[in-house]
C-alpha cells in the first residue's frame, strides 16, 4: 500500500481494509470489486490487484512464505518489499533499498547510488541478529532525519560524523536529480450520463493498460464540442434530452496527464452498453478512479 504513498494518505485504506479482511484468508476470499472499493482514492489499483493474487496464493500454499526468495515470487512483491519483509518479519540479512535508503546513502558517501549498488554496499553489513533493526534504522532516517528536498535534520542525525555530503556542506547536492521529461497529454472527453429515472451509467475499462479494469464514467479520446458529444452519444445508442457543460477537470498521472472535457447528458432510457446504477449504488459498491472525480454526482 506504501509504494509510491504517503503514510497519512494509507493510514485510513489500511484500518478499512484490515477491518473487513482481519486475516489473509478473509482478503483472498473478497471479490475483486469489494476490494477495489476498499482501495478508493489510494491509486496504483494494480497494487491492489496484486495483494489479492498474493493473498489467493498464500491460502492455495497453505502458509506464508518462508524468505525473501519465496515471497519475491508472490505477485506485486519487487526486490524493495522482499527485502523489506524478509528482513523486518524473518530477521534475514536480506537489504530494502527504496528512495528514503538511496537518499541517505547518497549523502553519507556524497555520490549518487542506483539500487542494485546500494543493495550490493549494504548486504555486507547485515547479518542474522541485526536485519530487523538495520532495515528499519535505514527506513527512520530516511523518514524522519534525512529529509528530502532540502530539510536534513543533521544536527540530530547519528551519521553527521561520518557523512561526505554533510562535511563539505553539500547536502542538497546528492541525490543529483534527473530533469525529468514532460507528461504527454491525453485529450478526452467524458459523461456523467443519467437516465429519466436517475440513473447512472457506467462502464469497466479494457483489462489491460492504463486503470485496467476499472469502473468508468462512459469517455471518449479528443475533446469533443456540444454537436460532436450528441452524435457520440446518438451512436451509443441514447437519445439525448439535454447536454450541460461541467467544468473541465486535469488528472496527473505518474507519466501521463489527463486533461477532460465533461458533460452532463440526461437521456430518456437507460440503454446501451453500460452497467446504469443508482447513485448510492455508485457509492458503496463501484469504485472509480480518482481521475474522474470531477463527474462524481456529487461533485
Ligand atoms: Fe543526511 Fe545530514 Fe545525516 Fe548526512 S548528516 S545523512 S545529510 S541528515
Amino acid at each position: 500500500m506504501l509504494q509510491q504513498t504517503r503514510i497519512e494518505a494509507v493510514r485510513l485504506a489500511y484500518a478499512r481494509i484490515l477491518e473487513v479482511c482481519p486475516c489473509v484468508e478473509d482478503l483472498a476470499a473478497l471479490s475483486e470489486d469489494a476490494l477495489l472499493k476498499l482501495w478508493q482514492g489510494l491509486g496504483y489499483y494494480s497494487r491492489a490487484r496484486n495483494l489479492h493474487s498474493a493473498a489467493k496464493a498464500i491460502v492455495a500454499q497453505g502458509h506464508f512464505p518462508a524468505s525473501g526468495d519465496e515471497w519475491r515470487k508472490l505477485p506485486g512483491i519487487g526486490d524493495y518489499t522482499a527485502g523489506a519483509i524478509a528482513s523486518i518479519v524473518l530477521n534475514e540479512p536480506r537489504p530494502a533499498v527504496d528512495g528514503n535508503v538511496l537518499r541517505v546513502l547518497s549523502r553519507v558517501f556524497a555520490r549518487n547510488f542506483d539500487r542494485p549498488g546500494a543493495t550490493a554496499l549494504l548486504a555486507p553489513w547485515m547479518t542474522a541478529e541485526n536485519a530487523r533493526s538495520f532495515t528499519q534504522s535505514w527506513m527512520e532516517l530516511g523518514e524522519v532525519i534525512c529529509l528530502p528536498h532540502g530539510q536534513p535534520r543533521c544536527a540530530e542525525c547519528p551519521l553527521q560524523g561520518e557523512c561526505q555530503a554533510h562535511k563539505t556542506s553539500r547536502e542538497l547536492e546528492f541525490p543529483a536529480v534527473a530533469k525529468k521529461s514532460p507528461r504527454p497529454v491525453s485529450e478526452m472527453t467524458v459523461f456523467r450520463i443519467l437516465s429519466s429515472a436517475g440513473l447512472i451509467a457506467l462502464r469497466k475499462r479494457p483489462s489491460s493498460g492504463l486503470l485496467a479494469k476499472m469502473w468508468e464514467f462512459p469517455n471518449a479520446d479528443n475533446k469533443l464540442s456540444g454537436k460532436a458529444a450528441r452524435m457520440l452519444l446518438g451512436s451509443w445508442g441514447l437519445e439525448v434530452k439535454s447536454l450541460r457543460t461541467l467544468p473541465p477537470s486535469v488528472h496527473l498521472f505518474t507519466h501521463r496527464e489527463w486533461h477532460m472535457t465533461n458533460y452532463e447528458a440526461r437521456v430518456t432510457a437507460p440503454v446501451g452498453d453500460f452497467t446504469w446504477v443508482t447513485p448510492q449504488e455508485l457509492v458503496q459498491h463501484y469504485a472509480i478512479p480518482s481521475a474522474f472525480k470531477a463527474l462524481s454526482p456529487n461533485e
